[in-house]
């Protein structure tokens, strides 16, 4: 015991005990006094280490799903494994105690300090003080909040690093799976967006199971490997990745959930490192050009070959604009293409040296990689 305590390193790799798989199989819940079904024939399968985003309009089930899992809420019908086991199998309490929990805002005691909050769970599983103290110093390292913070009060607090405290303390002993429901709901547009790339970046190391409840698409397509896009009268429509979903919603409901911009959003998730560039002609800064065939290929470069200048049509040097790097989404190439006339955006690689132009056309057969789906299976129907 003291020397798993003594041994832990600041390193959450060395941590990570293996992530569960987890599935519903066929699962229904009827809430007593109530006809209609909350939740009809659920199935679907989340691997080890993947975010699944139950997605959908308020009252569709979200939040019903999630509870079933760790017993919250009673199963009616059919099963939930986790690791292929039932999670009625196991008593309630111990069950809770090896899944991770985090709700918007409130979840934190009050009247608790920030440290013994993310102690709670190791402390009911019995570790010894000295370990548990290990365990929040590294939690409040992994999350970035100054240790000065363990002593205060959640409400001492600003919202965002409550919500990043409620994540450490479901963290806190490890568990093999979390649940979220919408976490970062009751919070601003831009600490929002901030906890959402910090929690993409932890679960880098982390590698957690995690179910993610929300019922806006944007957090569902940029948080989850896969998503489940629920309906009223909790019904499953399609569990699939968040690109084929956006490239292939299977019907009109799915359709008009994920928008008409669909297309765009799905830009949004492919990156100019993902696309075959047009090859650029370097010419050294300088170089006189005269009526050359297609001026926009010409690229003007130092001994670097860090873009300089572009050539415009009437052989004159332009200034070089904005430039693309491998990891800008096509979605933004897009907008910095619209906002420079058109022009093919030279795209840069890491060194900043020219890797070759992205071109409308291009970006646009990026999306086309969907055809022949749902969509054109409906349109040829007609
Ligand atoms: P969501 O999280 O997607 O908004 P919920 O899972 O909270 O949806 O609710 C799904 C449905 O079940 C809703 O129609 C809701 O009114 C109903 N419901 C939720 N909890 C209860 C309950 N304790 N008793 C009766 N009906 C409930
Ligand atoms: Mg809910």
């Amino acid at each position: 015991m003291e020397t798993e305590a003594t041994a832990k390193s600041s390193n959450p790799r060395e941590h990570a005990r293996a992530a569960a798989s987890l599935e519903f199989r066929d699962v229904s819940k009827r809430y007593p006094g109530n006809d209609e079904p909350a939740l009809r024939d659920l199935s679907f399968e989340v691997a080890a280490g993947e975010i699944c985003v139950l997605v959908g309009p308020s009252g569709c089930g979200k939040t019903t799903a999630m509870r079933m899992v760790n017993r919250m809420i009673d199963i009616t019908e059919g099963d939930i494994l986790l690791d292929g086991e039932s999670v009625r199998s196991r008593p309630p309490a111990e069950l809770r105690r090896h899944i991770g929990y985090v709700i918007q805002q409130i979840g934190l005691f009050p009247h608790v300090s920030v440290g013994d909050n993310i102690a709670t769970v190791p402390r009911l599983l019995g570790w010894d003080r000295r370990r548990v103290e290990a365990r929040v110093d590294e939690l409040l390292e992994l999350i970035s909040l100054p240790s000065e913070t363990r002593e205060r009060y959640p409400a001492e607090i600003s919202g965002g690093q409550r919500q990043r405290v409620g994540v450490a303390r479901a963290l806190a002993a490890d568990p093999p799976l979390m649940l979220m429901d919408e976490p970062f709901g009751a919070i601003d547009p831009i600490t929002r967006e901030r906890l959402q790339n910090e929690f993409l970046r932890l679960q880098e190391d982390i590698r957690k199971t995690i179910v993610f409840v929300t019922h806006d698409i944007d957090e569902a397509i940029k948080m989850g490997d896969r998503i489940a896009i629920m309906r009223e009268g909790g019904v499953l429509v399609q569990y699939d990745t968040p690109d084929r979903i956006l490239a292939d919603p299977k019907d009109e409901f799915v359709a008009q959930f994920v928008g008409l911009d669909r297309g765009l959003k799905r830009l949004a998730l492919s990156k100019l490192g993902d696309l075959s560039l047009q090859a650029a002609e370097c010419l050294p800064d300088g170089t006189p050009v005269r009526g050359h065939a297609d001026h926009h290929r010409v690229v003007f470069v130092d001994d670097r070959r860090h873009p300089v200048g572009r050539l415009g049509e009437d052989g004159e040097p332009e200034p070089v604009g904005p430039v693309g790097k491998p990891d800008t989404s096509l979605r933004d190439a897009l907008s910095l293409i619209m906002s420079d006339a058109n022009r093919p955006l030279v795209v840069v690689d890491a060194d900043g040296a020219v890797a070759g132009l992205a071109r409308v056309d291009v970006i646009a057969s990026a999306l086309a990689v969907g055809n022949g789906g749902h969509a054109a299976r409906e349109d040829a129907a007609r």
